[in-house]
């Protein structure tokens, strides 16, 4: 007998499903530069995976649950706002409406939450819980099947499912469940907990934990029934996730920088192996799996986070500046000016600058407002894409010798172009500073890296790379460096952060040939 989930296609049941909102299937749109493919998509800035006109990591994903609250789709709605840097290729946002028969009301869509959400479908998704989701996608595939949540009907009910992370081995229990009669509706590995949790014979919560039980990887899931919300983290915490309220009413964010958003009280990060249970009784805590290595995403304190966010307790701000200090400790240049690329390093750069006495100064900016648009620029503007993203300003670094830090170099093609900006500019030497070591090798969490051949650090020494992206000089910092600049976490190993992309010590088995891409 087949085993079938059902992914809830558009207009199923509820007030609303899931709309595509402008965008041309199939149509081909993108930027070739100098024989270089620099975007693809529909949209000129579309296309932001592998070849994304700044190779920076993608793949993140944001999630943002509420329990309790009269209008937990509009919380949803500034909460996902906030969220918006960890992906803006979908947005969606479920509810469960307590006031009528505890029925799911849903929509997802392509585009940044603003485009997706008016006030007319806000008002629709009634309910006092909710469960929403911003996500970024692999160019071409970003399709509106993969946005979350997603939506599944099973023997109990209703079932939505919003994750941040990547399931390590979904592949092979995608395989054995399909060898046993289940049938997938979409390709996204998330759709694996959904089938655990409906072929067990248990009730929803066991039945959750087994699940749980079942699966590797770096994860937070937001798992929402008609009647339950169940919160959880990976057993090494790779995900951040927090916990606020918000008078009665429990929050939960990838980033507790959606808390100050909303006016919400920080009270806890979720605990790695965490099961967080909620329903009409409140809040129990149990969990699925004892910690084996805290084990905190590096990436999310260099990169990813937004600096008025804290993880574990420690402010991402602050963590760049110290990494800055400390970078300026181990490899100072002497130079006239310092600047950070925009935006994750200007901290670094402050931390740098002010440990040094070179002065910080803005000399390059980042245009805010390339998000999506239906608008393709002309042939001619297209070839200026470079500039489109990022500027140099002149009248700061013409004659200058200039600190440039940044937080990755992930193939050295970003590097290059920046370092380029700057000359094109008139800098006369470009020092080049990196927050993190080398990237040698590929995430299997979540985070969109390219195969290990193609990560630069992984096949040149500094000196190499260096040349390569044109710089006068170039410094990573330390292992030893970063781990303590982010400090926390005392006696715990790496203090309790993952640095596999760094020094390959990955905290969970991975399978160099297993699939690397996002599950979220
Ligand atoms: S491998 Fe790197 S990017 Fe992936 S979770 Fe670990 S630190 Fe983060």
């Amino acid at each position: 007998m087949s085993h079938e989930v059902i992914d809830r296609p558009a207009g199923e049941r509820g007030p609303l499903g899931h709309t595509a909102l402008g965008g041309k299937d199939g149509a081909q749109g993108g930027l070739v530069l100098d024989g270089q493919t620099l975007w693809t998509g529909d949209h000129y800035n579309e296309g932001i995976g592998r070849d994304d006109i700044f190779d920076k990591l993608r793949e993140e994903c944001g999630v943002f649950g509420v329990f309790g609250h009269p209008d937990a789709a509009g919380l949803s709605y500034y909460g996902l706002h906030a969220l918006q840097h960890r992906g803006e290729e979908s947005s969606g946002i479920c509810t469960v409406d307590t006031e009528n028969g505890n029925a799911f009301n849903y929509y997802r869509g392509m585009g940044l939450v603003k485009e997706v959400f008016d006030k007319d479908k806000l008002d629709m998704l009634k309910g006092d819980r909710s469960i929403g989701h911003v996500r970024y996608s692999t160019s071409g595939a970003s399709q509106l099947a993969n946005a979350q949540p997603l939506i599944f009907r099973y023997r109990d009910g209703d079932l939505g499912v919003a994750t941040n992370g990547n399931i390590v081995n979904a592949p092979e229990i995608r395989r054995e469940l399909e060898m046993s009669g289940s049938i997938f509706q979409t390709s996204s590995d998330t759709e694996v907990i959904a089938h655990l949790i409906a072929r067990s014979s248990k009730d929803f919560e066991t039945a959750a934990k087994e699940a749980l039980q079942r699966i590797v990887g770096g994860f937070a899931f937001l798992i929402m029934t008609n009647d339950k919300l169940i919160v959880a983290s990976d057993p090494n915490g790779l995900r951040p996730l927090a916990m606020a309220r918000l008078g009665d009413a429990y929050v939960f964010s990838s980033e507790t920088c959606a808390f100050e958003t909303i006016g919400a009280e920080y009270v806890r990060d979720v605990q790695p192996g965490e099961l967080l249970i909620l329903d009409k009784d409140g809040m129990r805590t149990d969990r699925y799996a004892k910690i084996e290595r805290r084990a905190t995403c590096a990436m999310e304190y260099i990169y990813f986070a937004r600096p008025d966010s804290d993880i574990n307790g420690i402010n991402i701000h602050s963590a760049r500046k110290r990494m800055g200090r400390q970078l300026a400790t181990e490899s100072f240049v002497d130079a006239d000016i310092v600047t950070g690329v925009p935006d994750s390093s200007i901290s670094a750069a402050i931390g740098f600058a002010e440990q040094t006495g070179i002065p910080y100064e803005l000399g390059l900016i980042k245009n805010k407002y390339t998000g999506r648009t239906f608008i393709q620029p002309s042939q001619e503007l297209r070839e200026k894409g470079v500039k489109m993203k990022l500027s140099a300003v002149r009248k700061v670094v013409e004659g200058k010798r200039v600190v440039m830090i940044d937080d990755s170099i992930v193939r050295g093609t970003t590097s290059r172009r920046i370092v380029n900006l700057l000359r094109e500019a008139g800098a006369t030497e470009v020092h080049v500073r990196i927050t993190s070591p080398p990237f040698k090798n590929p995430c299997y969490y979540g985070i969109d890296t390219p195969d290990r051949n193609e990560l630069i650090a992984s096949y040149r020494t500094v000196e190499e790379i260096r040349k390569e992206i044109n710089a006068d000089s170039l410094s990573f910092l330390s292992d030893e460096g970063f781990v303590e600049s982010v400090g926390g976490n005392d006696g715990a190993y790496n203090r309790g952060m993952c640095l596999a992309c760094f020094d390959n010590d990955y905290p969970t088995p991975v399978d160099e040939e297993s699939d690397k891409s996002c599950s979220c």
